[in-house]
């Protein structure tokens, strides 16, 4: 579908400011100034958020080619009057008016999903579940904000015969803009939960909202064995299509039963998965007075939740129960997240299994773009089953061209037949008729510091060429979980005062969750600086194209060089250390380069004392060679209440140097003293800048449960043997680990080399498997250790075990071990490989 301007300005109602003679026609809307793949045919929506105001990206996004702007007000700077603008009072408004003018030109039926819980796996699933039948258009991954929901809309168009889109809100009042973008004609709610609740005064508040997505709806699909749910829906008016395990629900469910995959000889898909899944559900109901029967793949109560609510809709729709019955036992887990792994001859896969959508592609190939580490970036795309229109892959074609691809390998015929628009490009283009093609000519040689995309549709099992391209060695592996990170940084940002910047602390190789992935996305979301402990790391950050500000706080003489050479920024901390680095500068020719003073306020580590002022200023007046930039100190106890009188006594000290430094030296500086801990807790010392390190990485040191932050590192490792141990036995070395009762005990890919604290044995320690913790037995080995499943049922050889994160925070853990989770994060060893998951 596609748009001109003066159709947009009059479906928004804004007013157009036209200074273009012709203006290409609108069809992509794009609100953030990073994710442009179309500019001659996308409208920027330049939106004024709480972190962010679009208006300052003007310039950029008009550099990047896109002409049509919608914006609250036209840019003064004449260099941007080559281009359309329609002016808006509230330019998140407009946007949605504009969604909601384009859905109503359809009358096809639309699926609106909202719940705490479940919204997309719902979403993904109803998708699984009933492709074969209708072409549908539905929320790209999570899409379901405010924003997200516009956007997602903006993708129907008149092909299409059935809409699947998600809703989340936060707080009160969010729901109608929503309803009117989405205009669902089928609802659907998974669930109401405590997920997301604090801008709500109760449960009840939280669902009446929620409710007023399906105001026009005709049918919604609600589960009333949540009794605040049955009465809510009782009381709305609503038509309903109940679920639940009492009579007179119209899907009235009679019974959910485990049993062995086993029985089960319905078809090959089920048969594959009994190999990790020793266990499948089989749910009865009875709908409209007939029995019925499904056997769903998955056995935790929330994927049975969302699969009965799956097949109420399929039910509904009227679909045969055959067909029914057959497309929920081959329902496939859902994965949107991106995971990046090293592989061999120095290249990392990033592996996208998700299903082909422009917008998600875009995700993709920009994670892949931002992997400066690597010196070519490669993308492997498979044909798209989806599309078969020359037009999609010429989209495809235009994206890989947009983002600066270096090498394209397609694999399948369509591509073949389509190379003409791969030709033109300036990358090398690779194509193969099919996956078995592809490995029989192709080897990992063929592959050398590159980041390589993998995207493939199901059909073309890429997952057998990222086998062959990567080193699966070890089974113990660290997840870092960018979106999280990025979602954490957020969350201080947000609580930064106007105007103060964000230094990020990268050092000890990213808290242990890796140093230039880690500050790609830091680079991305524009943190002002970034600090690491040695110039080592820094080199590193250089190496793999980082080309933020870096501070080193801990240099010696012999790092002078690499200093200068690599664009360096010095915490000076002492007068030889001053004193040697003026002198380098001297013989080196070199003015003004950019120092960091480090004040010594309490912590007696590093730094100049306040006697010492005088003495400072004395030199820094006389001298050409170092500018000042900033003036720092470390607080000792900030993440402490107790101690708080201490903390203001160093500020109170930090800001007398900086007075006196500021009239010495005649200029200001930044000045900054706050980390994680402080930057929420005492918001009046953020002073110019503060320096984000813990927090980042998903660890709350001061306690105070107000942030919310996400898990980043997950620490898994697999099960490598079970064994029956008779009571009476030991288990590891000296044999301090009596064994009580008959047990079964796992021996774990994991020990203390690999930063598994050694005192952490004799069940002061635990794991987490399948749903359950359980201690570890014995003495921790140096790469193996032991634990106690006895406990656990269906336990396997293999099985994920994990030692640390979303279910068991590395606190948790640092506690056990009489530490701190800066220690057992830092100690995770450098044989565990890190993969990076971008969700
Ligand atoms: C490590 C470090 C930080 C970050 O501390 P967190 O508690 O991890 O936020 C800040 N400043 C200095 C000088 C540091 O060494």
């Amino acid at each position: 579908m596609e748009y001109t301007i003066e159709q947009i300005a009059a479906l928004c109602g804004g007013q157009l400011v036209k200074n273009r003679q012709v203006t290409e026609k609108v069809q992509y809307l794009v609100t953030d100034s990073r994710r442009i793949s179309f500019p001659a045919t996308s409208l920027f929506i330049a939106l004024k958020t709480s972190l962010r105001d679009g208006h300052q990206f003007l310039a950029d996004v008009y550099q990047r080619g896109v002409r049509s702007f919608m914006v609250q007000h036209v840019p003064d700077a004449a260099e941007l009057s080559d281009a359309d603008y329609i002016v808006v009072p509230d330019s998140l408004q407009a946007m949605q008016q504009l969604a909601a003018k384009h859905r109503q030109q359809f009358t096809y039926p639309v699926i609106g999903i909202t719940g705490s819980n479940g919204k997309t796996i719902v979403k993904e699933w109803l998708y699984q579940l009933l492709h074969d039948d209708f072409n549908i258009v539905r929320s790209p991954r999570s899409y379901n904000s405010q924003i997200g929901v516009p956007l997602s809309v903006w993708q129907m168009n008149s092909q299409h015969t059935l809409g699947i889109f998600e809703a989340g809100i936060s707080q009160p009042g969010e729901m109608a803009a929503l309803e009117s973008v989405i205009g669902p004609t089928i609802g659907l709610l998974t669930n109401i939960g405590e997920a997301h609740s604090e801008g709500f005064a109760s449960i009840e508040e939280k669902l009446l909202q929620k409710l007023l997505l399906f105001k026009h709806a005709h049918i919604l699909f609600c589960n009333t064995d949540d009794e605040r749910v049955a009465k809510a829906v009782a009381n709305s008016g609503l038509p309903l299509f109940t679920i639940g395990s009492k009579e007179g629900n119209a899907l009235h469910i009679t019974g959910i039963e485990q049993e062995p995959v086993t029985t089960v000889t319905d078809n090959a898909v089920t048969a594959v998965k009994a190999v990790a899944m020793p266990f499948v559900i089989r749910v009865t109901a009875i709908y409209k007075g007939s029995n019925k029967t499904i056997t769903i793949p998955f056995t935790d109560t929330a994927s049975i939740q969302n699969a009965i609510a799956c097949w109420a809709v399929m039910l509904y729709l009227e679909i045969e129960d055959a067909v029914i019955a057959k497309r929920i036992a081959a329902l496939q887990q859902v994965d949107m997240r991106l995971q990046m792994v090293e592989a061999l001859n120095n290249c990392a896969v990033i592996n996208d299994s998700y299903s082909f959508d422009i917008t998600s592609f875009t995700i993709a190939i920009e994670f892949l773009q931002q992997q400066n580490q690597y010196l070519k970036r490669t993308v492997i795309l498979s044909d798209l089953p989806a599309f078969t229109a020359e037009e999609n892959y010429g989209m495809v074609a235009q994206i890989l061209e947009q983002k600066q691809i270096d090498r394209i390998i397609t694999i399948g015929s369509k591509w073949q037949g389509y190379a003409r628009l791969l030709a033109a490009l300036p990358a090398r283009v690779e194509q193969y008729a099919s996956t078995d093609v592809f490995l029989q000519q192709v080897s990992v040689s063929h592959f050398r510091n590159e980041a390589i995309l993998l995207k493939g549709a199901r059909v073309f099992a890429f997952e057998r060429i990222a086998a062959m391209l990567s080193q699966q060695v070890h089974k113990t592996v660290m997840e870092i979980n960018l979106t999280a990170l990025a979602h954490n940084l957020k969350q201080y940002q947000q609580r930064l005062q106007p105007g103060t910047r964000l230094m990020a602390m990268v050092k000890a190789f990213g808290y242990g969750s890796g140093s230039a992935e880690v500050a790609n996305v830091l680079q991305f979301h524009k943190v002002d600086y970034l600090a690491v402990a040695y110039a080592d790391e820094a080199v590193d950050l250089r190496k793999a194209g980082i080309s933020l500000p870096i501070l080193v706080m801990n240099v010696d003489e012999a790092a002078f060089d690499t200093i200068v050479e690599y664009n360096l920024e010095p915490e000076l901390f002492s007068f030889p250390i001053l004193k040697a680095f003026l002198k380098f500068l001297q013989q080196q020719g070199l003015q003004q380069y950019p120092v960091h003073i480090k004040l010594d306020t309490g912590m007696h580590r590093l730094g100049f004392e306040e006697p010492d002022m005088p003495a400072l200023i004395n030199i820094l007046q006389q001298q050409q060679e170092v500018v000042v930039t900033s003036v720092f100190s470390h607080l000792t106890s900030s993440e402490d209440p107790n101690d708080d009188e201490f903390t203001h006594l160093q500020a109170t000290r930090f800001e007398r140097c900086c007075a006196l430094l500021k009239e010495g030296l005649g200029y200001s500086f930044i000045r900054h003293l706050s980390n994680s801990a402080a930057i929420f807790r005492l918001p009046e010392l953020q002073y110019d800048m503060v320096r984000l390190g813990i927090g980042l990485y998903g660890v709350d040191s001061a306690n105070e449960h107000q942030l919310s932050l996400q898990t980043v590192g997950t620490l898994n490792t697999t099960i490598a043997q079970l064994r029956k141990v008779k009571a009476g036995e030991t288990v590891s070395y000296n044999r301090k680990g009596k064994i009580t009762r008959d047990s079964l005990i796992a021996t774990l890919r994991i020990g203390y080399a690999d930063g598994y604290n050694r005192r952490l044995g004799y069940g002061r320690g635990k794991v987490w498997v399948k749903g359950q913790l359980v201690p570890v037995v014995g003495t921790v080995c140096m790469d193996m250790m032991m634990v106690d499943v006895t406990d656990v049922p269906g336990v396997t050889e293999n099985d994920i075990v994990e030692v640390f994160g979303a279910h068991l925070p590395v606190q948790q853990v640092a506690a056990w071990s009489e530490t701190i989770a800066y220690e057992i994060l830092t100690s995770v060893g450098q044989r565990i490989k890190r993969v990076y998951i971008e969700e």
